[in-house]
């Protein structure tokens, strides 16, 4: 069987920005989200051979670091309805969870900040949103927000830490952020 190679040509919507090509300016958006916490996060650092020989490349990978304990790999899609075939058959192949961002939440109510679906093996779960603990200000991707889960240990009560000033900050760079046109027709790996 033929694979599928990772190379791909970039829509009119590529964004550079760091000196990275982005395929989506969603994509720019969400790295510019990161980058505004202080985060390390690569963009499309490794590809996968999934199921059926298709090779697939999550979008972001946020490694454990001092200001965000537990790693995550993201995939950006512009709805929940997208076609989320390979990172569903990454996850089961993996063995890892993958969480799915959308559109940035447009306003600070539950049902925008806490919207996230994850992809995680056989399944998946909703409502994730990403959260800051009020004690040691680490940043964190976890149910419903709960600070408890964010992996820094301050506490184990049950708070929920998804509407801070600095995640509300970093929404507003993401979402506000001009972008100039980029040439198309590049070709990356
Ligand atoms: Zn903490």
């Amino acid at each position: 069987m033929k694979n599928k190679s990772c190379y791909s040509i970039l829509s009119s919507h590529a964004t550079m920005l760091d000196g990275i090509v982005f395929r989506s300016r969603l994509e720019a958006r969400w790295y510019l989200f990161f980058k505004s916490l202080g985060l390390e996060v690569c963009y499309e650092p490794k590809c996968f051979a999934i199921e059926g020989g298709i090779a697939y490349k999550p979008d972001f990978h946020l490694p454990a670091q001092l200001h965000f304990p537990l790693p995550w790999w993201f995939e950006v899609k512009p709805s929940i309805e997208s076609d989320l075939t390979k990172p569903e058959l990454f996850s089961s192949t993996m063995d890892s969870a993958i969480g799915i961002l959308t559109d940035l939440p447009r306003d600070d109510s539950d049902d925008e900040l806490c919207k996230f679906t994850i992809l995680a093996g056989p399944g998946g779960d909703y409502n994730y949103a990403f959260c800051e603990c009020r004690y040691c200000e680490v940043i964190g991707f976890t149910w419903e927000g709960r600070e408890d889960r964010i992996g820094c240990c301050c506490s184990d009560e049950r708070r929920y830490g998804y509407r801070t000033a600095k995640l509300a900050e970093a929404f507003n760079n993401a979402r506000n952020t001009k972008f100039a046109f980029v040439p198309t027709a590049q070709r990356i790996i």
